[in-house]
């Protein structure tokens, strides 16, 4: 039997987990610098919790999650996103009583959706984002949306581009409800199964559907932006000045509401506009929801965030043709001949990774050209070749592959003479 990765997985291979490790590298530096601080939630939760939160009447709950049901009969979801489990344990762990808010995390792990496989499109990704609960500041949405491009423009992106919208709240969305529902109800026999059940639901989702997108009265519809209130108004107007004074360029688009239903005010996107990039051009998805934390049974307290994959950061970096920083080879490889030469060999071995150098040596029993070889493979700065005569006289030989200098050196001193040698080089 030949076993494969499931569909929609892959593996990460060396190569490319190197890429990963320092993508991962510059999201811990740009967190620590705004203060957020990390969060590890678990990979499944109860299911409830995700149709409460994402939306019953959202792809992800509908279509795309990955339940199944315990040994003790309970039903259990991998997390389709990150957002819901935050939420979840912000209120589980009291962190509303913290005393500084809002409280500033982020995540990074594996999200799963049962999803048609694409480029950029997986069915387990990583998703890297951040929450910040408890204030109602227009001023933390622009921090939000700030973090959000400076991982972008750190990773060495330039091709982006930031989308941003204002929901309104409460009052205007459900006034825009019945509005829509108007619209769509005499030719909601030309739309899919699924817009038939959004409209009573959530009619805004129709204007965020796949397979009806090209359907004239989407754009004719009524647009969000003419029910916003005088408070909506305001904020969005904060939101958008923030973002100015941060030198954050922007572009307004009255159609871009986000799959999940908790969004209010806020929401953004980020594109990468890179002709080598795919179809799928979003990077990054975030917005406002303030009364999520009070929907699953938690106090008041306003909230924003953002998800990012990194698979589609690398894609794009990719796509930009950014150069990834050159992996770190090793310091040092052992050459040795003989059974002898192979044990003074480990023991120099074990005493130049006490010492933090990255060593290696043979453990195939290969004859010492392609024991010279692989050094040569792995780029070894220095190379240590022992057989029996320097056994007995207690020394090795050390070679310096840059300058090709090769001298005798008691075994005692090697180590100290590579770390002298790295100094100085
Ligand atoms: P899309 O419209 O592309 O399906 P979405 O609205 O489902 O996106 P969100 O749930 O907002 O996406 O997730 C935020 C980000 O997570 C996306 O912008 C994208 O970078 C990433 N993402 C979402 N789904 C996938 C996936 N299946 N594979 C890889 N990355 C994904
Ligand atoms: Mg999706």
């Amino acid at each position: 039997m030949n076993f494969k990765v499931p569909r929609g997985t892959q593996d990460i291979l060396p190569a490319e987990t190197w890429k990963w490790q320092q993508v991962e590298q510059i999201i811990r530096e740009v967190c620590d610098v705004y203060r957020y601080k990390e969060i590890r939630t678990p990979i499944f939760e109860q299911t409830e919790l995700f149709q409460r939160t994402v939306g019953d009447t959202t792809d992800i709950v509908q279509k795309e999650m990955y339940t199944f049901t315990d040994r003790g009969d309970r039903s259990l979801t991998l997390r389709p996103e990150g957002t819901a489990s935050v939420v979840r344990s912000f209120i589980e762990n009291k962190m509303f009583g913290y005393p500084d808010q809002p409280v500033k995390l982020y995540y990074s792990g594996p999200m799963f959706r049962y999803e048609r496989q694409q480029a950029g499109r997986y069915r387990q990704f990583v998703q890297f984002g951040v929450e910040a609960i408890g204030s109602n500041d227009p001023a933390i949405d622009a921090e939000v949306i700030g973090l959000a491009m400076d991982v972008y423009k750190r990773a060495g992106l330039s091709k982006l581009k930031l989308v941003i919208n204002s929901l309104g709240d409460t009052a205007c969305r459900s006034a825009h409800k019945t509005a829509l529902i108007e619209h769509f109800t005499p030719h909601i026999d030309e739309f899919c199964s699924d817009c038939k059940t959004r409209l009573d639901k959530n009619p805004l989702r129709i204007l965020d559907c796949k397979v009806d997108s090209n359907n004239p009265l989407i754009a004719s519809a009524p647009s969000l932006s003419n029910y916003l209130n005088e408070e909506s108004v305001a904020y969005f107007e904060a939101v958008k000045g923030y973002l100015e004074d941060a030198g954050i360029e922007f572009e307004v688009d009255a159609n871009l509401v986000r799959g999940l239903d908790y969004y209010n005010h806020t929401a953004f996107e980020i594109m990468s506009t890179s002709e080598g990039f795919g179809a799928i051009t979003t990077l990054c998805g975030g917005g406002r929801y303030n009364g999520l934390v009070e929907e699953i049974g938690g106090p008041t307290a306003p909230g924003i965030g953002f998800a990012m994959s990194i698979e589609r950061l690398l894609l794009a970096m990719e796509a930009e043709g950014v150069s990834f920083e050159v992996a770190p080879t090793l310091d040092v490889y052992v050459v040795t001949l003989g059974e002898r030469a192979k044990r003074a060999g480990a023991k120099v071995l074990s005493a130049l990774r006490t010492n933090g150098l990255r060593a290696d040596m043979d453990y195939t029993d290969r004859r010492m050209k392609a024991q010279m070889k692989s050094a040569d493979r792995l780029e070894a700065n220095h190379v240590i070749v022992i057989g029996d005569e320097e056994v007995d006289e207690d020394v090795v030989m050390l070679r310096n592959m840059a300058t090709r200098q090769q001298e005798k050196i008691s075994t005692a001193e090697v180590v100290q003479k590579i770390l002298q040698a790295d100094k100085e080089g």
